[in-house]
């Protein structure tokens, strides 16, 4: 059988593995593998089985979410594997990362085991489960994690509930790193936080709701930090949003400890100021926090301290966060927003294009050890098209997943995904 082979002419690359900052490249594609990135006039239409034109377009390696919650097994109410991936490749990312806190808790091989399988049946792109830290979350007994490696998983996590346990969390270091993978914290100290739905200052005095201090945040990552020292396993904080907790990483990175950290969307453009209209979309742990903190994390960004750009994209129906605030669940969803969210930041000239596109490629795929986030020769062809002069409506109709818990419903954004490539192969095209 002959190989099939696709050209993408014209467009602009962004290819931070190698370097390559939005040069005009036209790429080949032959069974599914990068062949050539060409510089234009040296390949045509001759030389491939279809051309796809790419004028005006940027072209990624397919983006890398490490954070998302994809609901199945358990709540799929909420979210499925079908429908968080669909959202996922609307939004340009060909690989995600799903954590542990599903219905059954994935803490054991066979959990992983349905993922993976659920995830080849009925997914859009792939996805990499993360194994729990601890059996059920509970925070004491350590799953089955060697089980859980040898089925897929690629990093542990009891994201949603933090390990308090500090010899517990050791041990599990310990075991990571004997599997080579990261441990992924989300660092905030349980009882200090309990009880807080917004963060803790000036606006949570004037709602009069009570506050979850940066502190908490804090005090886990500076633990996790010493951890790492003392284990040597590769740790990796979800989420932050503290600028304390950014000077801890950026010291712990300077010591040469294998730290990494990640960023949301939500983090890097809103501030708790939108929690001002009581609205439960704004309500997710850690919670929005301070202009400050917010500068702090996205210098971070910029200057790599952090290391990633991850959604934490979380799904919860109506029924969840309809009700009041106190009441109402933490979490948002973001995967299908994310790059165009992410490229105000861009346009205001906060973050590099190609600092950005490394968030969202090369640093997660390091992270989690993934042959991916690449465009090098021989890579698996995974790729998105964007347009970034396109506007669209993010709103109930465009919005792919199975909630509608977004801050940005109704927005008009500035740059959109126009398709999305796996293995040389069309997972998705924009208004079809
Ligand atoms: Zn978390």
């Amino acid at each position: 059988m002959s190989k099939r082979s696709i050209l993408i002419q014209g467009g602009k690359v962004f290819d931070p593995s190698q370097g390559i900052r939005g040069e005009e490249r036209d790429v080949l594609i032959v069974d599914g593998k990068i062949e050539t990135l060409e510089i234009p006039g040296n390949l045509t239409s001759g030389n491939a089985d279809e051309t796809i034109l790419a004028q005006n377009q940027w072209v990624f390696p397919g983006l890398i979410d490490m954070h998302v919650h994809l609901r199945e097994p358990g709540l799929e109410y909420k979210e499925t594997i079908a429908s968080g991936t669909l959202a996922a490749v609307a939004g340009g990312f060909t690989s995600v990362a799903c954590m542990a806190n599903t219905l059954p808790v994935n803490d054991t091989a066979i959990i992983t085991a349905f993922i993976k399988a659920r995830a080849k049946e009925n997914g859009h792109c792939r996805v990499f489960p993360i194994g729990a830290v601890t059996e059920g979350l509970n925070g004491e007994a350590l799953s089955e994690i060697g089980g859980m490696v040898e089925e897929g998983a690629v990093a542990i996590s009891d994201d949603g509930m933090p390990v308090m346990n500090s010899l517990v969390m050791r041990r599990a270091m310990e075991y990571a790193k004997n599997f080579q993978i990261p441990v992924i914290s989300h660092a905030e100290d349980y009882h200090l936080a309990q009880g807080g739905i917004i963060n803790e200052g000036k606006m949570s005095l004037e709602l009069g709701l009570p506050g979850n201090p940066s502190a908490a945040e804090e005090i886990l990552v500076a633990r996790e930090i010493a951890l790492c020292r003392l284990t040597g396993c590769s740790v990796h904080i979800a989420h932050v949003s503290s600028k304390l907790a950014v000077d801890l990483i950026r010291r712990a990175k300077a010591e040469g400890l294998p730290i990494t950290a990640e960023v949301t969307p939500h983090h890097l453009i809103l501030t708790d100021a939108a929690v001002k209209g009581y609205n439960t979309y704004c309500k997710m742990a850690p919670p929005l926090r301070s202009e400050e903190d917010r500068m702090a994390v996205l210098e971070a960004l910029a200057d790599g301290t952090i290391d990633v750009i991850a959604t934490d994209h979380a799904p919860h129906a109506e029924v969840d966060k309809n009700q009041e605030f106190e009441k109402a669940p933490n979490g948002i969803i973001g995967i299908q927003t994310a790059l165009s969210k992410t490229f105000e930041l861009v346009q205001k000239e906060h973050l590099s294009p190609m600092r950005w596109i490394e968030s969202l490629t090369q640093k997660p795929a390091e992270i989690l050890n993934l042959p991916h986030g690449s465009l090098k020769k021989g890579m698996a062809a995974d790729f998105a098209l964007f347009d970034p002069q396109a506007l669209w409506n993010y709103e109930e109709r465009t919005n792919l997943s199975k909630s509608l818990n977004s801050p940005h419903l109704g927005e008009k954004l500035q740059g959109l995904v126009t398709s999305t490539w796996i293995e040389g192969r069309r997972v998705y095209e924009q208004g079809k």
